[in-house]
């Protein structure tokens, strides 16, 4: 079975990037893994800190484990923005193979240096964990916004990615390059698209030569998307387009079946509704489309 670190080198050099999908429970975790497995591309599990709490770090840790040996397959778990060092530390223990460790928020001298010894902390717990750090804001929550928050003040620089690479050693850098956490309405109905900072992605890569994560990715123009992972971009990260296809899905099902109650006739819909926004983007990071 290939490590996280060789499947990232290797898209690295194929010039594609890792689908990263963040669940909150099993019929996420099911359409993911299905649409993942369908497609023989290797697929990264997320699950942020209320991921966690819902799941249980522990249990979906053992459930992402149990499909990547059952079927032989390169399927990940990723602890997404991790913002406390007691967090990180369960992450690891449980088994996860890689954490986002965000301490974004904090000025940039305080990151790096909690950063540092936070990654000497967890990799004491598992060498093999890769730790991410992010600068610059994207802003928060995966979920429908009211509006668009202004990040242009908090794009991240070519020269702070570098500073901030070589200070901590991370494995991954997460910069801010024009996405954004969340997606708002008229994203949700696909009348506007974000649109991505292709040169400073570029820039960045060649300045830390880092294995470099998209955030926020929802609702991102297709065609900025492909431009993104030729200038660098090795990970991709889908979270509300695919908490907006569970829940229409669910609705969907519960409206087609009002006095069906066997979860397992209402549910596998839910699945085929994530699976295919999972595939679609799968097939767009792994350039299969
Ligand atoms: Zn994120």
């Amino acid at each position: 079975m290939l490590s996280l670190r060789s499947v990232l080198e290797n898209a690295q050099k194929n010039g594609v990037a890792v689908g990263h999908f963040n669940v909150a429970d099993f019929v996420m975790l099911k359409a993911v893994f299905a649409a993942a497995h369908e497609l023989k591309v290797p697929v990264i599990v997320g699950a942020s800190e209320g991921e966690r709490k819902f799941l249980g770090a522990r249990q979906i840790a053992v459930m992402v484990r149990s499909l990547r040996e059952e079927f032989d397959f390169p399927i990940f778990l990723n602890a997404d923005h991790t913002h406390s060092l007691a967090n990180a530390i369960e992450a690891a223990k449980a088994g996860f193979d890689s954490i986002v460790f965000d301490l974004s928020a904090l000025p940039i001298e305080e990151n790096v240096r909690q950063t540092k010894a936070a990654i000497e902390a967890l990799k004491a717990i598992n060498p093999n964990i890769l730790i991410e750090g992010e600068i610059g804001d994207i802003g928060t929550g995966s979920e429908i916004h009211d509006a668009a928050p202004d990040l242009s003040k908090g794009l991240t620089s070519a020269e702070e990615a570098k500073q901030y690479v070589d200070a901590t050693g991370v494995d991954i850098l997460a910069p801010a390059v024009g996405n954004m956490h969340g997606m708002i309405q008229s994203m949700v109905q696909g009348k506007t698209k974000k649109r991505l900072d292709l040169a400073r992605i570029a820039e960045i890569k060649k300045a830390t030569g880092a294995l470099i994560t998209l955030h926020g990715a929802s609702g991102t123009d297709d065609e900025d998307l492909r431009k993104a992972i030729a200038a660098g971009i090795n990970v991709v990260h889908i979270n509300t387009e695919l908490r907006v296809a569970w829940r229409h899905g669910l609705d969907e099902a519960l409206a087609k079946q009002p006095q069906e109650v066997v979860p397992y006739k209402i549910l596998p819909a839910v699945v085929e509704a994530v699976k295919q926004v999972a595939a679609s983007r799968l097939k767009l990071f792994n350039v299969l489309m």
